[in-house]
């Protein structure tokens, strides 16, 4: 450390130090000139809604991903959404979907009139028990959307094989997981269509709303081009029930500069999460488990049963903190008509009740990790009745 940076570092002691959630304002600088100097070309091109820049990110990203086809859309609730529509789900037909995920995974099945069927999901990572979700196939179950939560896989083989034993379309939810692999493949490239979220706060985030949908299937992707821009199969000729889910042409100028950042980006979230790991190791607290090939940690989730108290003494030393998520899919108001006999999620209530996101974010400081950890740590010094634990 030079004298400036110790200095610095003194500056912005522990005591006063604020660690946010999250601060894409370092992101947005690393493409800034780039993206301005193309934003002249939309503006003057008037290239708002789908355009040149949007096609040259979908041919970009499919490569990328290893999918033969990528479909731009306006967010990844729309991809979800087509995906449920070009999948053929509709009323009668049953989807597996795990109980803890965020609401976005499961808008689509019910805005194509089908039934979401709720699984627990497994204790180490958070997504579907493919025991349980084997254990709610019906004769009406047609699709399964396994969401790689947190930027982990969801089992995979076991996914497919559930989907081949009962004839499933398996719609992957990979909002949170863009450069994740399972088996050498991306994630979203696995089933036959996969969904992905440019929200701003993901690990590929536009400037506002995006989304992408995955297939391998030629007469899927034509469809669902056709289907998010009016269901246009020629110039006002509407030949199927459409929607207006067309990508923006600034967004796509956006994705694409980012999308040759990502690799670094996630090498990034990577170190971050191996620091975590190693700093809180040997305290009460459970730390996240790789348990599926891979994770790109779009978030850093930790559980113990004094998450509250631990958030509350957090939030005093100025650290930010989220809950990924507190109501799960069984227990929202909106979901209560699609009640099951069995809503026994206890894994999932367990990720509810206990789990703490911690900040983890592209640009994020040593000396923010460190005063995070060492808030931790203080935190469970002073507990008496959890285990005691050494200091720093
Ligand atoms: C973000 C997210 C969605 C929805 O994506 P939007 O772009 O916000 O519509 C769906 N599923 C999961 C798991 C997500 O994290």
């Amino acid at each position: 450390m030079n004298v400036s940076m110790a200095i610095l570092a003194n500056r912005h002691s522990p005591a006063s130090m604020r660690v946010p959630f999250n601060d894409l304002s370092i992101q947005w600088r690393a493409i800034a000139d780039d993206v301005r100097r193309d934003f002249e070309r939309i503006f003057a091109d008037s290239a708002y809604c789908l355009g040149p820049a949007c096609e040259a990110f979908e041919e970009e990203i499919a490569a990328w991903l290893g999918a033969r086809h990528a479909i731009g859309v306006s967010s990844g609730t729309a991809a979800l959404h087509l995906a449920a529509v070009v999948a053929g789900l509709g009323p009668g037909d049953e989807v597996l979907v795990p109980a803890n995920t965020f609401i976005g995974s499961v808008w689509g099945v019910i805005y194509v009139g089908a039934t979401p069927v709720l699984c627990d999901v497994h204790r180490a990572t958070g997504t579907i028990d493919l025991k349980d979700a084997r254990s709610r196939v019906t004769a009406r179950t047609k699709a399964i959307i396994p969401v790689h939560l947190y930027g982990q896989p969801a089992d995979m083989d076991g996914v497919m094989a559930l989907a081949a034993d009962h004839d499933l379309v398996v719609i992957e939810d990979a909002a949170q997981s863009i450069d994740a692999s399972w088996a050498g493949r991306m994630t979203g490239t696995i089933g036959q269509l996969g969904c992905i979220s440019f929200y701003p706060g993901k690990n590929l985030g536009a400037a506002g709303e995006g989304g992408l949908v995955v297939t391998d299937h030629a007469a899927l992707a034509q469809r669902l081009r056709s289907l998010r821009n009016h269901g246009q199969r020629e110039r006002y000729v509407h030949a199927d029930l459409g929607f207006n889910y067309r990508m923006d042409g600034l967004q796509a100028v956006v994705l694409r500069h980012k999308l040759k950042l990502l690799a670094g980006w996630t090498s990034e979230r990577k170190s971050l999460a191996e620091v975590y790991d190693r700093m809180l190791s040997g305290l009460p607290l459970e730390l996240p488990k790789v348990v599926n090939q891979d994770h790109v940690w779009h978030l850093y989730v930790v559980r113990t049963p004094y998450r509250d108290a631990l958030r509350n003494h957090l939030q005093a030393r100025g650290i930010e903190t989220g809950l990924h998520y507190p109501v799960p899919l069984h227990r929202q108001p909106c979901l209560a008509r699609f009640a099951s006999a069995r809503l026994d999620f206890p894994e999932t209530n367990r990720w509810a009740n206990e789990g703490l996101t911690l900040p983890l974010f592209i640009g994020m400081t040593s000396n923010q990790q460190r005063h995070v950890v060492t808030a931790i740590r203080e935190f469970f010094s002073k507990r008496e009745d959890a285990p005691a634990v050494r200091l720093g």
